[in-house]
C-alpha cells in the first residue's frame, strides 16, 4: 500500500462562540480553511515534503487577514505588531524560529530560512528583521489588510505527514492582544508550541502561551508517546489534563501521528480547525 499522507491546520483557539460570529463569517472562514487543507493534501499526494507543505499552508493562513498572524496580527500595548513563528522538520529535528519581528510579511518563511541558512534555531527582533531584508523577503507593509474582515482571531499552524513518512510542524502568531512590547509566547519555542519528530508526532499549539511554555506542552505530548507508549490522542488528553489544565491553561492543539492519525483537541469554546487524515476523511470546524 502507498504511504498515506495527512494534514491538519488551525486558525487559533479561544473564546470563539456562535454569538460572536455570523453564519456567513463562519462559512467564509471554514471555506478558507478547507481550501488550505485541500491544497496541502494535494501537494502531499504529488510528493511534496511535509516541511514544504506546512510552510505553504501557514503562509496562506498568515496572508488571509482572518487570523492573528501575518497580515491579520493584533497589536501589542504600544499599538505595534510583533510576530512570532517556528517550523520544525521531523526527519532530523532541524528547527527554525523568529520572535518579535515587525517587518516581515511571512514570519514562517523567515523561520524556515533561519533553519536552512544559519546555524541557529531562534533569532529575534531587529536581528531577524534585518535577515528578512537581506534575504529580500516581502515586507509586511506591502500587504493591505482585507477591508471586509473586521475580526481577527487566533494563531495559525499546520502539521503534515508526507509520502516519505516524514512529519513537520509550523506555527505563526501575533501573540496576545495588548501584550507587553517584547513579550514572546509559546509559538516560536520548540517543544512548547511547536514540535515534530519522525516516528512520534507533529504538533502545533494555540492558546495562552505562558501556560504552554510552563507545561512544555508539545514536548510533553511527545514524551508521553515515547516513554509511556501512549497513542497520540491519549498523550494529548493526558498532557492537557495533567499539565495544562492543572495550572489553569486554556487552548488547543492539532497533532498528527506517523500513520496519519489526526487529533484536534481544545478546552476553549472554539478553535478554527480543519484536517484531512490518512483515509482521506475531511473535517472542518470552529465551535465545540
Ligand atoms: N499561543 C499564542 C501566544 O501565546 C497565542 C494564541 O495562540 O492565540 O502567543
Amino acid at each position: 500500500m502507498a504511504q498515506p499522507v495527512a494534514i491538519a491546520i488551525h486558525g487559533g483557539a479561544g473564546n470563539i462562540r456562535p454569538e460572536n460570529l455570523s453564519p456567513s463569517q463562519a462559512k467564509k472562514v471554514e471555506r478558507y480553511l478547507q481550501e488550505v487543507v485541500e491544497e496541502g493534501y494535494r501537494l502531499l499526494q504529488e510528493g511534496r515534503s511535509a516541511i514544504e507543505v506546512v510552510e505553504i499552508a501557514v503562509r496562506r493562513l498568515e496572508d488571509a487577514g482572518y487570523f492573528n498572524a501575518g497580515a491579520g496580527a493584533v497589536p501589542n500595548e504600544k499599538g505595534e505588531v510583533e510576530l512570532d513563528a517556528a517550523i520544525m522538520d521531523g526527519r532530523d529535528r532541524k528547527a527554525g524560529a523568529v520572535a518579535a519581528v515587525k517587518k516581515v510579511r511571512n514570519p514562517v518563511t523567515l523561520a524556515r530560512l533561519v533553519m536552512e541558512r544559519t546555524p541557529h534555531v531562534l533569532i529575534v527582533a531587529e536581528g531577524a528583521d534585518s535577515l528578512a531584508q537581506e534575504w529580500e523577503l516581502p515586507l509586511r507593509n506591502s500587504v493591505p489588510l482585507s477591508p471586509d474582515v473586521p475580526w481577527s482571531y487566533g494563531t495559525v499552524g499546520a502539521v503534515a505527514l508526507d509520502k516519505q513518512g516524514n512529519l513537520a510542524a509550523a506555527t505563526s502568531t501575533g501573540g496576545i492582544m495588548g501584550k507587553k512590547a517584547g513579550r514572546v509566547g509559546d509559538t516560536p519555542l520548540i517543544g512548547a508550541g511547536t514540535y515534530a519528530e519522525n516516528g512520534l508526532l507533529a504538533l502545533s499549539a494555540t492558546g495562552q502561551g505562558e501556560y504552554f511554555i510552563r507545561s512544555v506542552l508539545a514536548y510533553d505530548v511527545a514524551a508521553r508517546m515515547r516513554y509511556a507508549r501512549l497513542s497520540l490522542s491519549e498523550a494529548v488528553r493526558e498532557a492537557f489534563h495533567q499539565r495544562l489544565e492543572a495550572i489553569g491553561g486554556q487552548g488547543g492543539v492539532i497533532a498528527i501521528s506517523p500513520t496519519g492519525e489526526v487529533f484536534l483537541h481544545f478546552n476553549t469554546p472554539g478553535m478554527y480547525r480543519a484536517a484531512k487524515n490518512a483515509q482521506g476523511h475531511f473535517t472542518v470546524g470552529i465551535f465545540r
